[in-house]
């Protein structure tokens, strides 16, 4: 192989390998990101939980099993439905960057914008996608 064109192969070479390290580096933050939002959102759950329990400490029976069929239960009381759906959204978010398909739209495949995904990182539509999902078009 020519000098000139061993030079122009590692050339693409190394960008390829810039563009992969980029798209990592992006991938980092938009994970710290989701897992900001999923601490914030349990947080938050986790404070009611700990008010309501003041209220409804009635004993020591079976209080292992009572305490995680009550946790399921007072997550799904307690969270808003706003709440509820963004936690859902961010955790499947997060098993989008583990698979590789973060930052594709959900619905049509295509990549979500850059600054659609740095407003909301765990949305898993496009705009247009998720302007049908709003209006009711789309089955969930
Ligand atoms: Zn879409």
């Amino acid at each position: 192989m020519h000098a000139d064109e061993e030079h122009a192969v590692s050339q693409v070479r190394r960008n390829a390998r810039d563009m992969a390290k980029t798209k990592t580096q992006a991938q980092v933050e938009y994970r710290k990101t989701l897992e900001e939002k999923l601490a914030e959102t349990l947080d938050t759950y986790s404070r009611d939980r700990a008010a309501g329990a003041e209220n409804t400490d009635d004993g020591i029976q079976d209080l292992a099993d009572k305490a995680a069929s009550a946790y399921a239960k007072e997550l799904n009381f307690s969270l808003s439905d706003s709440d509820r759906a963004t936690l859902v959204h961010v955790e499947e978010a997060i098993g989008r960057l583990d698979s590789g398909s973060f930052g594709a739209c959900t619905n049509c495949g295509i990549r979500i914008g850059d600054k659609r995904l740095r407003a909301i990182p765990w949305t898993p539509f496009c705009i247009d996608c998720a302007e049908l999902a709003e209006n009711g078009m789309l089955v969930d």
